[in-house]
């Protein structure tokens, strides 16, 4: 009771999963429990006892399919069964093959140079029914029903077609960012599929950059930083996104071969206004360059954000105050 923050339950919960992991003695045997937890919280995910205790029932059994002593938080797309699975991944299938599917680009200025360097590639789902769905609406299922695999696949290609195609049409020096689920990060043909879309779109592999979410590089930090090396090889720019709002190991973040963090848009936010934010914001930018890496903020909205972030010589800005990601 009294949380501040959901991020309080999981320092618990790892601590939890710490001590009741350690190897007991019954007898002369030794024994090892791996358990697993799930973890809803008031209100926001049930009003009462018996709807908590349910969802994080449903939350735990997510923790367990991802092996062995994890933890999870409930989230409303744990409700959907599998039928209505199973008819979103036809929909989706369909949608791709329909050309419903599109992508937006968000420009990121470079403040030293006062210019768009780089814009980041965000995928819109033109639904005939439903509108515009946006990517936290499909890209979670996505992941869990396997598409992502095609969808990214696509998306990648997609996003060099354009670059290319602005190239062409004589805009240079753009670099193209672009988001990486964790399952492809953790695809053994991620490489292939990067080289050959290059190869394709005759470009090279400097022009871009993925984004990969703090969480997906810490999930396997040791697998991370082999196909992190391997991409990197190729020339791409790699970014860490969300930063600040998973858990960093900083001895694995050093050995990732990274050039860029994104500071989330969560702590932009109240930079002006709440004291965390702006040290977490402060301290995040001073971070990258001792590590000397790049910072990217996300989310800035208004003219105090901006003045912060140049003041305190962030490297690039994204958000709003310039522009929407636009078609
Ligand atoms: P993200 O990578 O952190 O992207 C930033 C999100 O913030 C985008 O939401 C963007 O439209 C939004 N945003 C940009 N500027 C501002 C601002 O000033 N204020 C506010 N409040 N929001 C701003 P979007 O497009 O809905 O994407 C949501 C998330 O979906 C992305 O978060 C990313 O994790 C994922 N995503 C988007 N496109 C792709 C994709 O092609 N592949 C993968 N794997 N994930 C994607
Ligand atoms: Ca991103
Ligand atoms: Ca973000």
């Amino acid at each position: 009771t009294g949380m501040q923050e959901t991020t309080q339950a999981a320092v618990i919960a790892e601590s939890l999963l710490k001590e009741v992991s350690k190897p007991y003695k019954i007898d002369q045997h030794i024994l090892e429990t791996s358990p697993s937890i799930g973890i809803s919280i008031y209100p926001h995910d049930g009003p009462n006892v018996d709807e908590l205790m349910r969802n994080a029932d449903i939350a735990m059994y997510h923790a367990k399919e991802q092996g062995r002593s994890n933890y999870h938080f409930f989230t409303e797309s744990m409700l959907i069964t599998a039928h209505e699975k199973l008819k979103f991944e036809k929909e989706l299938r369909a949608a791709l093959q329909k050309g419903q599917l599109e992508l937006h680009y968000q420009p990121q200025l470079h403040v030293a140079e006062k210019c768009i360097s780089a814009v980041e590639a965000l995928i819109r789902w033109k639904h005939p029914e439903r509108g515009f769905i946006t990517p936290d609406n499909f890209i979670p299922l996505a992941e869990e029903t396997g598409i992502i695999h095609e969808l990214g696949e696509w998306i990648f290609n997609e996003a060099c077609r354009q670059l290319a195609a602005w190239k062409k049409a004589g805009i240079d020096n753009l670099r193209m960012s672009i988001n990486l689920s964790v399952k492809q990060l953790h695809s053994k043909d991620l490489v292939k599929i990067i080289s050959t879309t290059l190869a394709n779109h005759n470009l090279s592999g400097s022009e871009l950059e993925l984004e990969i979410t703090e969480t997906a590089a810490m999930n396997n930090p040791e697998l991370a930083v082999q196909q992190l090396a391997s991409i990197r090889e190729l020339g791409l720019g790699l970014a860490i996104d969300d930063f600040g709002t998973g858990y960093s190991s900083l001895a694995y973040l050093k050995r990732l071969p990274i050039q860029t963090l994104k500071l989330d848009k969560d702590f932009v936010r109240d930079i002006e206004h709440d004291q965390n934010d702006l040290e977490i914001s402060t301290a995040t930018i001073g971070l990258a360059h001792s590590l000397g890496l790049k910072i990217v903020a996300e989310g800035v909205e208004t003219e105090g954000q901006f003045e912060f972030l140049v003041a305190h010589q962030c490297d690039y800005l994204q958000g709003y105050l310039f522009s929407k990601p636009l078609p």
